[in-house]
């Protein structure tokens, strides 16, 4: 927020409705690269994620917080999952609205709609990911998943590095023409493939919500960067342990990786530790190397933390307030 034009008896207000006019897929990469940089280098934390069955419209409802010292954003996103909103209200299910606050004074700030900024923040992830650790002539981009996340996840992948050719697989396979559709937009070609078939991805993203391992070790060649985006609760599961065991594994954040994220399998079985599991902040900050190889398997354990949706979230209201669009209610 720009603070030459706004005071502390200002709230900044950003719909839902907006969020679409206000961020671009390079302010959420931008945003997301920040952050992850910012938590490797000690200046920005997450707070403990708090979840809970409301016993209510069956929902699950929590809140997701932290702090970045470096940019000055502090806050948190409220919201969950209400699973008869699209029969009942034709809502859709997901629903959650960020509030930023003044670090200095703890005044709030701002409320922004966080539905489309979730997706488009997450769909940042996978693509910092693969900037920072695919290799630099991977050419096949393999799509696990094809639902409501998948198509941002493609969309934002395509933008980010110049990949020919998407091949993707779905546990659902009529569900494959959302993939299609987003290729065809972009330009790229796009084929439906078995299981095995993605051997010939250079790059894989799976977000699923499956909650057994789908991508194999005998399915992913040498060189191979995976982000592995759908596993963000107790029990789910992409990807096999053993694949993760013979990978080096980099995290938006490690203690979510071990305990909600795709690691927590192969931690449990003993086949990776915690410690093995690097920040990808730091590979963006150049304090790790990342990939070092053209043979190595590299994963990025995407879990989703508070930080990315309040960094994105700043930058949605810079850009309303500078464009002159932000609804501003004294206070
Ligand atoms: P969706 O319901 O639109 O799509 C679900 C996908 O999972 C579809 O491709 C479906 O075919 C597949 N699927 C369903 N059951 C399966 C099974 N048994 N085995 C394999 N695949 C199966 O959901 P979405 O909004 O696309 O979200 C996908 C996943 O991403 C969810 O697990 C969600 O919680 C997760 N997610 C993660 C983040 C993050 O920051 N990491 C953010 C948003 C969503």
């Amino acid at each position: 927020m720009d603070g030459a034009q706004m005071t502390q008896h200002e709230l900044v207000i950003v719909p839902e409705g907006m969020i679409a006019d206000m961020l671009t897929r390079k302010s959420a990469f931008d945003a997301v690269e920040n952050v992850f940089a910012a938590m490797a280098a000690g200046d920005a934390y997450n707070f403990p994620v708090v979840r809970e069955a409301i016993g209510h419209e069956d929902a699950l409802y929590g809140f997701k917080g932290g702090f970045d010292r470096a940019g000055g954003v502090l806050g948190l996103k409220a919201g969950g999952y209400w699973p008869h909103n699209l029969e009942r209200r034709g809502l859709i299910n997901h629903q959650s609205t960020v509030f930023l606050f003044d670090p200095d004074s703890g005044r709030v700030k701002a409320m922004v709609g966080g539905n489309l900024l979730t997706a488009l923040r997450t769909a940042a992830a996978s693509s910092v990911s693969i900037r920072h650790l695919a290799r630099k002539d991977a050419r096949v981009l393999g799509m696990i998943g094809a639902g409501h996340q998948a198509t941002f996840q493609l969309r934002a992948a395509l933008e980010t590095h110049g990949f020919e050719k998407v091949i993707g697989w779905n546990y659902h396979p009529e569900m494959l023409s959302n993939l299609a559709s987003v290729a065809e937009e972009m330009d790229v070609p796009f084929e439906a493939v078995d299981l095995p078939d993605m051997i010939r991805a250079d790059a894989i993203i799976t977000i699923t919500s499956s909650f057994a391992p789908t991508l194999l070790a005998e399915h992913v060649s040498p060189g191979t960067h995976i982000a592995c985006m759908g596993t963000d609760t107790t029990g789910k599961q992409e990807v096999s342990a053993d694949l993760l065991a013979g990978a080096t594994v980099f995290a938006d954040e490690v203690a979510q990786s071990v305990s909600i994220g795709e690691a927590q399998h192969a931690i449990k079985d003993g086949l990776l530790a915690d410690t093995d599991i690097h920040q990808l902040g730091s590979v963006i900050n150049s304090a790790h190397p990342g990939r070092i190889s053209d043979e190595q398997i590299t994963v990025f354990d995407g879990t989703g933390v508070g930080l990315q949706d309040l960094a994105v979230a700043a930058s949605i209201v810079d850009a309303a307030v500078s464009s002159g669009q932000a609804t501003v209610v004294p206070i």
